[in-house]
């Protein structure tokens, strides 16, 4: 391996995953630092890209934008990496009163590109939900986050390096970094909510979320569409889903909880009228910041230091466009 090149890549969660492959479709050279040890929020991310969320049905912030964008790349890394992870997905939203409902009646007649009203009564799910509430149907997307970080990592293993990066070693020269020898012009930090660990960085006007998950097993029951009550229901093969999530703005460790596992077996309970099996349950930080916006930063100092952070709730949906943002930035 020569010991001169454009970037060093610290973190690779979907920030990381993403601006690696667009260096890479640029003809650009890198290395990559990843910690094995710090659980990234990208391994338990659902992937779902919502253009429709939050308790009033609002469009997602910039969605027209960001969906071509996504689209792109995802689709690019298909092709690249021979792998299907974008797929079209319904998501089935349960509407808890009339206000709700009114809402709900008014967004879809806004925004039909992303809602439709009548899609409910053809889903697998009425067999296994105990209510009647009337159901919203959002037109969504879903990326394998995991798939294409795994995939990604065998790309690049030869210049990926499993370890934390040590940020006392890193020696700023004149227009570029020296780091355990290599050479670089620039050193991108992806480092999710570990980037408060990050002296340069540790600035940065962030507000991690934690989040918890289960994985369950619902025995016989394969849908195509997400559900979305007070949780969200995702098949994610052989009759497993992914349900959540939860926020917590203390406590930010990786540590699942009972608080938590039994909040949401609370809502399954309620919500399925058919038994489950949980087989796993993990919990992960958000990297979201307190102006809920993404983070492209040069350092004000050191112009060879650069942060790409805060993609919050929404990394599939906005790493894509701002990963694009950032390379304009520093090109
Ligand atoms: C429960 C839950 C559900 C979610 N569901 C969705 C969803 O459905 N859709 C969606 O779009 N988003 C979802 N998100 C949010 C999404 O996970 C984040 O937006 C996204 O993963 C952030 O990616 P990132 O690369 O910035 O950070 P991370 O994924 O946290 O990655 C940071 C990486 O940096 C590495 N790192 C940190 N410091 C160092 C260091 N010093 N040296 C080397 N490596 C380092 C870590 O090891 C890690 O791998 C969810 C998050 C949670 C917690």
């Amino acid at each position: 391996m020569k010991n001169s090149i454009d970037y060093i890549i610290v973190g690779f969660g979907i920030a990381g995953a993403i601006l690696s492959y667009k260096l890479w479709k640029l003809n650009k050279s890198f290395i990559i630092y990843d910690a094995p040890a710090k659980a990234s929020a990208s391994s338990i991310s659902s992937g779902l890209i919502n253009p429709i969320t939050g308790r009033r049905f609002v469009k997602s912030w910039h969605f027209e934008r960001l969906l071509p964008k996504l689209r792109e790349t995802y689709s690019s890394i298909e092709l690249d990496l021979n792998i299907k992870i974008l797929e079209t997905k319904d998501i089935h939203r349960s509407l808890f009163d009339v206000k709700d409902e009114n809402l709900w009646d008014s967004i879809s007649l806004n925004e039909p590109d992303f809602c439709t009203t009548d899609r409910y009564d053809l889903s697998k799910w009425k067999e296994v939900v105990s209510h009647k509430k009337r159901m919203g149907t959002i037109k969504a997307y879903r990326i394998n986050v995991q798939l294409l970080i795994e995939s990604l990592k065998e790309m690049y293993k030869s210049c990926f390096f499993s370890e934390s990066f040590e940020h006392h070693k890193i020696d700023i020269q004149a227009a570029k970094v020296e780091y355990k020898g290599m050479y670089a012009e620039k050193v991108v930090f992806c480092e999710g909510h570990y980037v408060k660990e990050n002296p340069f960085f540790s600035d940065l006007p962030m507000e991690p979320v934690k989040g918890e998950v289960l994985y369950v097993r619902i025995p016989n029951f394969r849908p195509e569409s997400i559900l979305k009550d007070k949780v969200y229901l995702v098949p994610v093969g052989n009759e497993v889903f992914w349900i959540g999530s939860t926020y917590e703005w203390e406590n930010l460790d990786n540590q699942p909880t009972k608080e938590k596992r039994a909040y949401i077996c609370g809502v399954l309970d309620k919500l399925l009228n058919v038994e489950y099996e949980i087989l796993d349950h993990k919990a992960g930080v958000r990297p979201s910041t307190k102006e809920r916006q993404p983070i492209v930063s040069i350092h004000p100092k050191h112009s060879q230091l650069v942060a790409f952070n805060g993609l919050g709730t929404k990394g599939a949906s906005l790493a894509p466009y701002f990963a694009d943002q950032l390379i304009e930035l520093i090109s």
